[in-house]
């Protein structure tokens, strides 16, 4: 195998470019008896090696691929049974200093209408999430710029904390914010760490330098790939151990960015002892006056999109995979059916849109189009269709349920215990507080079946579980384990 060398590993930190390509090369024998040692392995909730990863992403037999997708599932429900996490996308700013050729956001973008959310615009947006949607978990996103530095990212995360709103039977507000926002410096992000949130995201957009570096100009900060590569790191060292990293498909070759993530899973779990909490994987989608969208000969297409998110849900099989509103429902839908674990829904992504509702003006305020902009009821109502309960628990992070801890819970499948109560008390909260009567029928019904499966696996667990969802039919909230 091809050693790094020294100047690579000054400009490629621990994503050694030589020996992927090397990898991803060489030529594999399909072969059955081997496909099902390494699926074994995935389903031993163990991380895969390089060669393992890249052997699934060389197959081309269908077959093997429908044994591929088959074990995904049944990986996921190992580690997260039947139960779906969503949560909103929070946009706070448009505000750019970077000139990133993909994104809507970038400075040159002339037609972007550029503003950033009033502490007054934070506490309106807030109440419609949590208070007429339902919404507990946000993702809070923010461009980069002196504007919207650390202070304005406390200040609004704090806000979105304090809000709260009567609702039918209760009140909402929300429990769990997560931040996408800029890599920043280890003094930051312990500040970040004091307002109390949940996973801090960066998404490193593509592994390839050359690629990163074409597409962030030289002369942006966000052109600094180590910078970036690095910021997990930076996290762990600030107290954060709940990392979620990322790719933007579309933007290199997609079979090297699955090794990407893998790489830097392997390496924070190496380092850390923890992997990332989630991975995303976002596909380019068309935004205003973005040419580059339409000239990159990397778009993934649908068929490779579902084998990529087979093998990363085999590949690091304890990990949340994120799918977001950018698909349109009926890929969302697929793709849940083998290895997602969390979604959006209700989903506006305009500066202010919560509170404006969508108009043709404030296409002009976002990020870039979306492919699927279901009701958070739509979606639940869906899901429930195909036998998933929705969980809105934020209960890990507030008990520490997160980084090592989380981890082994999750790999020896016990995190899903909690989860599974905390499901069905967050889901009888919100059906009791939003839900419209046809949703509600149906989640009921979901729930008889929850409990009854509760009593079964978990009898010693029933009667607290029983006592609490009691209380929080009679309008107490936040009850969990
Ligand atoms: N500004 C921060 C940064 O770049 O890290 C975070 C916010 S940025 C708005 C969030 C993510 O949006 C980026 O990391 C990128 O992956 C994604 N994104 C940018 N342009 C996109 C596009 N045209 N289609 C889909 N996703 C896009
Ligand atoms: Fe700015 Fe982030 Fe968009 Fe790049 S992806 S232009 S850094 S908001």
């Amino acid at each position: 195998m091809c050693v790094n060398t020294t100047k690579e590993k000054q400009d490629t930190g621990f994503i050694p470019h030589n020996e992927i390509e090397e990898i991803l090369a060489s030529p594999i024998r399909e072969d059955w008896t081997r496909l099902e040692e390494i699926l074994s392995k995935s389903l031993a909730i163990e991380t895969l090696t390089p060669e393992e990863t890249a052997y699934l992403l060389k197959i081309k037999s269908p077959d093997m691929w429908d044994r591929i997708f088959e074990v995904a599932l049944e990986v996921k429900k190992k580690v997260y049974d039947n139960r779906i996490v969503t949560f909103a996308p929070l946009y706070l700013a448009n505000l750019c200093i970077n000139n990133c050729l993909y994104c809507g956001f970038r400075r040159d973008n002339e037609l972007m209408q550029r503003r950033k959310l009033s502490i007054e615009e934070v506490v309106s947006e807030t109440k419609i999430l949590c208070g007429e949607i339902g919404h507990k978990r946000l993702i809070v996103v923010y461009g980069e710029h002196p504007e919207t530095g650390i202070d304005y990212i406390c200040d609004t995360i704090k806000t979105i904390y304090s809000v709260k709103v009567p609702t039918k039977r209760g009140y909402g507000s929300i429990r769990r914010v997560n931040v996408n926002a800029p890599p920043m410096s280890v003094e930051e992000l312990k500040r970040l760490k004091e307002v109390g949130i949940g996973t801090y995201q960066v998404f490193q957009e593509t592994y390839h330098l050359p690629t990163y570096e074409y597409v962030h100009p030289k002369g942006t900060r966000k052109h600094d790939y180590l910078w970036r590569l690095y910021v997990m790191h930076r996290a762990m060292e600030a107290g954060i151990d709940d990392v979620g990293i990322g790719v933007l498909f579309g933007l290199y070759d997609w079979r090297f960015e699955v090794l990407g993530l893998l790489y830097h899973s392997r390496e924070l779990e190496k380092e850390f002892g923890i992997g990332p909490h989630t991975i995303s994987f976002p596909r380019l989608e068309p935004a205003l006056n973005t040419p580059y969208v339409q000239e990159t000969k990397y778009k993934v297409n649908d068929e490779d999109f579902k084998k990529l998110i087979a093998v990363l849900r085999l590949a690091v099989p304890y990990t949340g995979l994120i799918i977001t509103a950018r698909e349109p429902a009926s890929i969302r839908d697929e793709m849940i059916n083998i290895g997602i674990t969390q979604t959006d829904a209700s989903t506006r992504i305009g500066i202010g849109a919560y509170s404006d509702r969508l108009t043709e003006q404030e296409l002009k305020r976002q990020q870039f189009q979306l492919g699927d902009t279901r009701s958070l009821d739509e979606l639940i109502r869906d899901l429930a269709k195909m036998g998933y309960i929705t969980s809105f628990c934020t209960a890990g992070y507030r008990c520490g349920r997160t980084g090592k801890r989380i981890m082994s819970l999750l790999k020896s499948g016990q995190e899903g215990q909690f989860c599974k109560l905390n499901a069905i008390l967050t889901f009888r909260e919100w059906l009791d507080d939003f839900a419209s009567e046809e949703t509600r029928a149906m989640g009921e019904k979901l729930i008889e079946k929850e409990m009854e499966e509760v009593k079964a696996s978990m009898p010693h667990m029933f009667d607290k579980l029983l006592e609490y969802y009691e209380k929080t039919c009679q309008g107490a909230r936040d009850l969990y384990f």
